[in-house]
C-alpha cells in the first residue's frame, strides 16, 4: 500500500515520498508524516538473519513506495560502502548490563552518517523521478555532527550544492576542525554569532523567503533540507532499531518477541521519533527512553505536558543535544493530537509566538511508550569515568547522557528489560571532554596529543576521520550575524 506524506499543519493535500524527500519541510511551514506506518512485513526471525543492508532494504521501501527496487538498492548501495569502517556498519557493544549501539562508524565519526551518507542518494533519485532540472541547494542548520555529515554526504555530488550554518562558540574544537577543513566545489560552511536555535530559526526564515525562492528559480537553483526534519532521514535511522533487535535475537541475547527498552541521547527528536515509527512497525520496543542534557526541555515536557523554551541556553560538552526547540517533536505531537493537522498548527504558532504550549491531559495519554529524562554535566562525566574503570568502555559526551539517564530510569522504575543505548559519536569527536572525565588535568594539552592519549587508554585505534584532520588545511572561514544569513547565501549563489 502507497505510502503518502502530508503536512502536520497542512489542509489534507498529500504527496509522494520522493516529493517529502525533495520539498524536505511542507510549503505550510509543517513537517512531512506518513499517512499511516506501515507494518514489518518480514517476520523478525527472517529479518535477523539479515545483514545492515538489506534489513534497510527491508525497512525502507515500506516508506519510500515510490522507490523501485532496483532505485532503492543502489541508493542503500552507494551510501553503505567502504565508507564505514565496519563491513556490518553497526556494532552492538555489552557493558555495565546494557547493549551500546555504535552507531558512528560512518565517515564522519556521528550517528548522523546513517542518514546523512544516503540522502543525498534518495534525492538525486527524487529529483529524477520528478523531473527536476533545478541544482539542488542543501541549507543547514547544525549543532556540529550535521553540517559535516551532510557536507561529507553531498560534496561533489553533482546537481546538488550545501550550505551549512553553526553556531560559532557552540561546537567542540574538533566538530569546527571538520568542518572548516571539508573539501568539494559546492560546499560552504559559515559560522554563526549566536547559538543553534539561531542558527536554525535563521533556516527555517530562509526556506520559507518568497523572494529569496523566486530569485533562486530563475538562476536554476532550488532549496532542500538535510535537516533531521526530512523524512529522508528520518526513514533511514528506522533501519538500525530493527538491526539492532535481529542482532540480540541473532546473538541469542533476547527471545523471539521479548521486549527491548531503547534510550537515546536526544536533541531535535529525530533519532528518538525513528524508534517510535519502528515499534509501531510491529518491533517488538518496551519503552523509549527520551536522554536530555541540562538543556531539558523535553523532560520538562514528558513530566508536565508543557512545553517551555523560555529558559536559559546551556552550552554542555554534548552540543549536539544542545536545543531548545526540538523540530521533530511536532511529529509526536501531531500523532498524540489524534492526526489533527488544525490542533498541531494552533500548538506550533504558539511556540512560535509565546515560546511555549500545553497539550491536553488526553493528549498526554498518548505518550505512555515514552519516559523522559535529564542527566546534569556532572552526571554525564562521572558516568563516561565509571564506564571506563568498571568496564574499560570508553563512550562520548552525548552517549554519556543516555547511559547515565538509563541508570536513573533502573533505580526510579526497576525495569530490568534488556536495553539498547544509542551511541551517537565516537569518543573521538569529543577527546578533550572525554579526557577531562576520566582523569581530568589536560588543559595545558593539545587536542591531538589528547587523541593520542585516547587511543593509549581505550585501546581503540583512532579513526580514519580524526587522522585526516590532523594535518588538513582549514579551508573555510565565513562568520556572519543571524540577520545576514540571507546575504550570505545570495553571495554564494551569485544572487
Ligand atoms: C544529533 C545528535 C544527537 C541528537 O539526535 P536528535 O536526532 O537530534 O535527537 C545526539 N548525539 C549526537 C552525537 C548527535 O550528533
Amino acid at each position: 500500500m502507497e505510502v503518502l506524506y502530508g503536512s502536520t499543519r497542512g489542509n489534507g493535500t498529500k504527496v509522494r515520498a520522493s516529493q517529502a524527500v525533495l520539498q524536505g519541510l511542507a510549503p505550510d511551514g509543517g513537517l512531512f508524516v506518513p499517512d499511516h506506518i506501515p507494518a514489518l512485513d518480514k517476520d523478525i526471525e527472517e529479518l535477523s538473519k539479515m545483514d545492515y543492508r538489506q534489513t534497510a532494504y527491508e525497512v525502507m521501501k515500506l516508506f519510500l513506495t515510490d522507490f523501485t527496487e532496483e532505485e532503492l538498492k543502489t541508493c542503500i548501495d552507494r551510501a553503505y560502502d567502504s565508507k564505514f569502517d565496519r563491513e556490518d556498519m553497526v556494532s552492538l557493544k555489552e557493558a555495565g548490563g546494557a547493549y551500546y549501539l555504535e552507531l558512528f562508524h560512518g565517515p564522519t565519526i556521528a550517528f548522523k552518517d546513517m542518514a546523512l551518507s544516503i540522502l543525498p542518494h534518495l534525492m538525486i533519485t527524487s529529483a529524477r523521478k520528478n523531473n527536476v532540472r533545478n541544482q539542488i541547494m542543501i541549507l543547514t542548520a547544525t549543532s556540529g555532527d550535521t553540517g559535516k555529515a551532510a557536507m561529507a554526504g553531498f560534496a561533489d555530488v553533482e546537481g546538488t550544492g550545501i550550505i551549512v550554518f553553526y553556531p560559532k562558540n557552540g561546537v567542540s574544537p574538533i566538530q569546527e576542525k571538520q568542518m572548516l577543513t571539508q573539501k568539494g566545489n559546492n560546499v560552504l560552511v559559515v559560522g554563526i554569532r549566536g547559538n543553534f536555535d539561531d542558527a536554525q530559526s535563521g533556516v527555517k526564515k530562509l526556506f520559507a523567503d518568497k523572494e529569496l525562492a523566486a530569485e533562486m528559480e530563475k538562476k536554476g537553483y532550488q532549496f532542500s533540507s538535510a535537516n533531521s526534519i526530512n523524512i529522508g532521514r528520518l526513514v533511514p535511522q528506522i533501519c538500525y532499531y530493527v538491526y539492532a533487535y535481529g542482532t540480540l535475537l541473532r546473538q541469542g541475547k533476547i527471545a523471539r518477541g521479548e521486549l527491548v527498552n531503547v534510550v537515546v541521547p536526544t536533541g531535535n527528536f529525530g533519532n528518538i521519533l525513528a524508534a517510535f515509527y519502528a515499534k509501531k512497525m510491529g518491533l517488538p520496543l518496551g519503552n523509549l527512553i527520551c536522554a536530555s542534557n541540562e538543556n531539558k526541555v523535553l523532560f520538562d515536557f514528558f513530566r508536565t505536558g508543557a512545553y517551555d523554551r523560555n529558559r536559559e541556553f546551556i552550552l554542555t560538552a554534548s552540543p549536539s543535544m544542545d536545543i531548545l526547540i526540538s523540530s521533530n517533536l511536532e511529529r509526536l505531537v501531531y500523532r498524540i493530537a489524534g492526526d489533527d493537522p488544525a490542533r498541531t498548527a494552533e500548538l506550533m504558532a504558539a511556540l512560535n509566538g509565546e515560546g511555549k504550549y500545553e497539550i491536553t491531559q488526553d493528549m498526554k495519554s498518548g505518550l505512555g511508550d515514552f519516559y523522559g529524562n535529564y542527566a546534569t554535566e556532572a552526571e554525564a562525566g562521572a558516568e563516561i569515568g565509571r564506564l571506563y574503570r568498571e568496564c574499560g568502555y570508553v563512550i562520548d559526551t552525548h552517549t554519556a547522557v543516555a547511559s547515565a539517564v538509563y541508570r536513573k530510569y533502573r533505580q526510579e522504575t526497576g525495569d530490568g528489560r534488556k536495553t539498547v543505548i544509542a551511541s551517537t559519536a565516537s569518543p573521538y569527536k569529543f577527546t578533550r571532554s572525554v579526557m577531562n572525565a576520566i582523569d581530568g588535568g589536560n588543559d595545558a594539552k593539545e587536542d591531538f596529543a589528547l587523541v593520542d592519549e585516547l587511543a593509549k587508554i581505550s585501546g581503540v585505534k583512532v579513526p580514519g576521520a580524526i587522522e585526516e584532520i590532523r594535518t588538513a588545511p582549514v579551508r573555510h572561514n565565513k562568520q556572519c550575524d543571524p540577520e545576514g544569513m540571507k546575504e550570505v547565501v545570495k553571495e554564494f549563489l551569485g544572487l
